[in-house]
């Protein structure tokens, strides 16, 4: 059977979040967006995962609120390595409370778990390995969003050209992250490991702008698990690289934004440009040939009607999409040009031509998003901004 899956997320312990994010507004997120199993994310942080705890336990998932859960929780390990100390993002899955609450337990010797929802941990990512695997050999990692510039493991300033430098075959995925897709993830060698997609949402519209379908013999962790190491992935939803944050090198603060064949210096202050995703992976491809699973652009439904029409009215046909296709990522699968006309009247048009990739972008850059519009499509003032 297939499921759909999104396993990195964050609650409204972590920072920079939204205060809506709760357990009960996150599973109603995922269930509008079409998750089958989502994170609770950030199970290490006391007052969250005490909001979880007398949730059903079936099966290695948590059932409540009308959703699964998987528990799931966003680290930065900081840690020596060659003589420079690495930041690195890394999500940890266990199968249940009892295991949550042993890792809350031991990793708090390495950070303060309370004070963000994504805690900081002085730990390398070998040794929470042999520390997690040594209490629950079935609790395991991924590396989160691979490719951005400071938080990540083959971003560019931790510097690393191998995930095998910091980690071993115990890591069970990679993530692509906003700024990057399978095809560019697989043009190197992280593209041995299973390519993932998820969230990493913030607030609950973010919910499922990326996800992972997976093929499972059951809802249960162990077979989820199974299907990712096994690389059993039917497709993934996936933000163009080019609306992500990081894609093109840039300057945020100097307004310049440049394709990875120019120039690493900053034509305005002088400064070493922050280098984005794509310059990654062109540095670290290797010329081998991965096979690469199935794969869908998508563009948040909210955020293209939102382009087409003005925004008293974007709520109600909204919800008149969700109505006709069961939820969000059922649109992208299922869209029919006389459906959207039915639904959309006037707007069916250019919300036909969006969904079908008829865009051009000016592409993200140094925490700046990237905007679409439509092919021949007049710039409009508001995306200029
Ligand atoms: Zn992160
Ligand atoms: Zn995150
Ligand atoms: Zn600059």
């Amino acid at each position: 059977m297939e499921i759909t899956i999104d396993i990195h997320l964050h609650g409204k312990y972590s920072r920079a979040t939204s205060p809506y994010l709760n357990p009960e507004t996150i599973a109603q997120a995922a269930k509008i967006k079409g998750i089958d199993v989502i994170g609770t994310g950030d199970f290490t942080h006391p007052l969250w995962i005490d909001l979880f705890k007398n949730l059903e336990e079936r099966d290695g998932l948590l059932y409540g609120y009308g959703s699964r859960f998987m528990l799931s929780v966003e680290v930065n390990n900081v840690f020596e390595y060659m003589g420079r100390q690495l930041n690195i993002h890394n999500v940890i899955l266990t199968n249940s409370l009892e295991s949550a609450y042993q890792i809350l337990d031991v990793l708090k010797k390495y950070g303060d778990l309370s004070k963000d929802g994504r805690p900081n941990l002085k730990i390398s990512m070998m040794e929470m390995m042999d520390i997690l695997k040594g209490l629950n050999r079935k609790t395991e990692v991924f590396a989160a969003h691979i490719w951005t510039p400071w938080f990540s493991i083959l971003g560019a300033r931790n510097g690393l050209r191998e995930i095998k430098e910091v980690i071993d075959d115990r890591l069970l995925a990679v993530e692509t992250g906003l700024s990057a897709d399978p095809n560019m993830t697989a043009m190197t060698s992280a593209g041995d490991f299973p390519i993932i997609s998820n969230s990493d949402a913030h607030s609950l519209d973010n919910i499922g702008r990326e996800a992972t379908r997976l093929d499972v013999d059951d809802i249960s962790y162990d077979s989820i698990i199974n299907a990712i190491r096994s690389k059993r992935i039917v497709k993934t939803y996936e933000f163009y690289p080019q609306e992500g944050k990081y894609y093109y090198d840039g300057h945020r603060s100097c307004n310049i934004r440049v394709h990875p064949n120019q120039n690493n210096i900053c034509k305005v202050c002088g400064k070493k440009l922050t280098i984005g995703v794509l310059h990654r992976v062109i540095d670290l491809k290797d010329g081998k040939t991965r096979p690469v699973h199935k794969f869908q652009y998508i563009i948040p439904i909210k955020q293209i009607l939102n382009y087409v029409m003005n925004s008293n009215k974007i709520e109600t046909y909204y919800k008149a999409l969700i109505d006709r296709y069961g939820n969000e990522l059922s649109i992208y699968d299922n869209f029919t040009k006389e459906d959207l006309y039915n639904i959309l009247g006037k707007y069916g048009e250019d919300v036909y031509r969006i969904l079908k990739g008829d865009i051009i972008w000016e592409p993200g850059y140094d925490g700046v998003y990237g905007v679409f519009r439509l092919k021949n499509d007049k710039i409009i003032e508001q995306l200029k901004s």
